[in-house]
């Protein structure tokens, strides 16, 4: 990892202006629902920090009813049952999920983050966008000094890992169940556990359980 990742802020400010549409689409979303969160989803790090982190989660992006009403990752919406109680029966987690971020779940060794950190229109960010948002994922990945895994949720945060890696994503494609050696950690992926992949049956939770029993095992040697 460069000086300069090292250097760079790893969260974006409050008002992050870089991404106009994103900017634009909370603060409608501020005036809409002012008691929401409305601003960019930091990074859910382990009650120890980020010295305890071996495993880092990437996102696409917060969903408008999920982390961007309630702040945390994968927080208040369907995606976020199916991630959580995987990563609790995996050891990653501990605690009850609740969908709310006062709900006392600590994470294990494990960080999540999302390649985009501002909540997207139709949960569709455009290439600019994620582009962008990479001079944060970038840093963020820079954070972990002890960082073994990480683990991208769709192809949309495969490729910008891969990218955030230094590496090319024609020689990194993305595959569910995928574990490839990238940038000098170990990079898996997995469909997204977002509902739609999961009431299409693209993804089942018995592939989504394979994943990390492979993560598991991989972090124990
Ligand atoms: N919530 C997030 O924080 N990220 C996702 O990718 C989906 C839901």
């Amino acid at each position: 990892m460069t000086a300069a990742a090292l250097d760079a802020a790893p969260e974006p400010d409050r008002d992050c202006p870089l991404c106009p549409r994103l900017h634009d689409f909370i603060a409608d979303w501020r005036q809409r629902e002012p008691s929401w969160f409305n601003a960019p989803v930091p990074t859910f790090l382990p009650p120890n920090g980020e010295d305890a982190v071996e495993l880092l989660i990437v996102g696409l992006a917060p969903g408008l009813r999920g982390a961007n009403r309630t702040g945390r990752p994968f927080t208040g919406d369907y995606a976020g049952d199916l991630l959580y109680s995987t990563m609790i029966a995996h050891g990653l987690a501990r605690g009850e999920f609740k969908a709310r971020p006062d709900d006392g779940l600590e994470l294990i060794g494990t960080a999540i983050t999302n390649a985009v950190r501002c909540v997207p229109p139709e949960n569709k960010p455009v290439g600019a966008e994620i582009a962008t948002c990479r001079s944060f994922l970038v840093p963020t990945i820079a954070r972990f000094p002890k960082l073994r895994a990480l683990l991208a949720l769709g192809s949309i945060a495969h490729q910008s890992t891969v990218r955030a890696l230094g590496q090319r994503v024609a020689a990194y494609p993305f595959k569910h169940g995928g574990q490839l050696p990238a940038g000098g950690v170990t990079l898996f992926s997995s469909y997204h556990c977002s509902r739609y992949n999961t009431n299409t049956g693209a993804l089942t939770e018995a592939m989504f359980v394979k994943v990390f029993s492979e993560i598991a095992s991989f972090l124990r040697n």
